[in-house]
């Protein structure tokens, strides 16, 4: 089985994308606020075969770890009360999509998160999601801001109040920034990838997983700068008298496989153990076109690793599903549940 642990709906409905227009033009006035969207079905379905489907389909993923557009959360725009609108609106769009597609789909949530808002306003959301919705797992923003970082690190006690919903939901979070709205940052070209590299530097100085030994995050992207930088992170840790970088964190801290290109994935691969790897690709998104060097999509991911000649048919396997059912701890029960109401 080939599990993809990270897309985003990228092939929204336009009443979606109407719904939050209104919104942003109605910030300052909340009874004008629109309270719901009238979908036309055909088109969810039509975008969604022309997109993620056939993608799946052309290169051999079963099932994606579906999740709201992480650009799109715009946690930084309005207050708490318009951010929470938006979010479920949009983790009921996953639902639907999961509904729809139950043999494609497993639904991810976005959360609640408001710049200064502290995170167990995200509770309520998150229990939703996780106990009526049937989702996995949820996407945390370690910067709701948008790009300028104004909330506590991720291993400070401001944020424990969600680990600690998160660890009796049994969920893990993929820490995923939204849009930058700093002009120094670009969105998907670096903005995404400083909150990786930064999120896995907070928890390396930090007592979070004594705290919350069970609590699993996954770091997108490849791990931003991580890897490649492994040397550095071990001897920032050595120099701290800290323990090894394999017992401080990889029981709680994952890597996907969002790296467009083959040596990307090799260095990745060689660094990391296959223990830690989730196979990801998200698609459609960041990157969107064809390789010329190779004539692929650069996002095609698992061509990378079905190339690989650093991993183990063994570690592969891991990669592509097994990983994904040890860090998402509900997605073996859901995927069975998923199946038996579609049959
Ligand atoms: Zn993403």
């Amino acid at each position: 089985m080939v599990i993809d642990c990270h897309g985003h709906y990228t092939s929204e409905p336009s009443a979606l994308l109407e719904f939050r227009k209104q919104q942003i033009e109605v910030l300052d006035e909340p009874l004008r606020m629109p309270s719901s969207l009238q979908l036309n079905h055909e088109e969810v379905q039509e975008k969604l075969e022309r997109a993620q489907l056939k993608f799946q389909r052309d290169r051999g993923t079963d099932f994606t770890i579906f999740s709201p557009r992480a650009s799109a959360m715009g946690h930084h725009i309005g207050n708490a009360a318009a951010s929470l609108a938006w979010t479920r609106i949009c983790n009921d769009m996953i639902h639907n999509v999961c509904k729809l597609y139950p043999n494609s789909f497993i639904g991810v949530c976005q959360l609640p998160q408001s710049p200064g808002i502290r995170p167990e306003n995200c509770i309520p959301e998150l229990e939703r999601c996780i106990d009526e919705l049937g989702f996995v797992g949820c996407n945390l923003n370690p910067d709701p801001s948008g790009g300028y970082w104004k909330e506590p690190p991720l291993t400070d006690r401001w944020w424990y109040p969600l680990y600690e919903k998160m660890v009796e939901l049994d969920v893990p979070a993929m820490i995923h920034v939204s849009g930058s709205c700093n002009p120094n940052f670009h969105t998907t070209g670096s903005h995404y990838l400083n909150a990786d590299t930064t999120a896995f530097m907070q928890f390396l100085t930090s007592n979070l997983f004594k705290d919350f030994p069970t609590l699993k995050f996954i770091i997108p992207h490849g791990g931003g700068a991580v890897p490649y930088h492994w040397g550095r992170y071990r001897g920032i840790a050595q120099d701290m008298r800290l323990p090894l970088l394999k017992d401080l964190l990889l029981n709680n801290v994952y890597f996907d496989t969002c790296v467009y290109h083959q040596p990307g994935i090799d260095l990745l691969s060689k660094v990391i153990p296959a223990n830690n790897l989730l196979f990801g690709s998200e698609m459609v998104g960041a990157v969107k076109g064809i390789d010329p060097e190779t004539g692929n999509y650069y996002d095609d991911t698992k061509r990378y690793i079905d190339s690989s000649t650093i991993l183990s048919a063994e570690d592969k396997d891991k990669i592509f599903s097994k990983n994904a059912i040890k860090v998402f701890g509900r997605l073996a029960g859901q995927i069975e549940r998923q199946s038996h109401n579609s049959a």
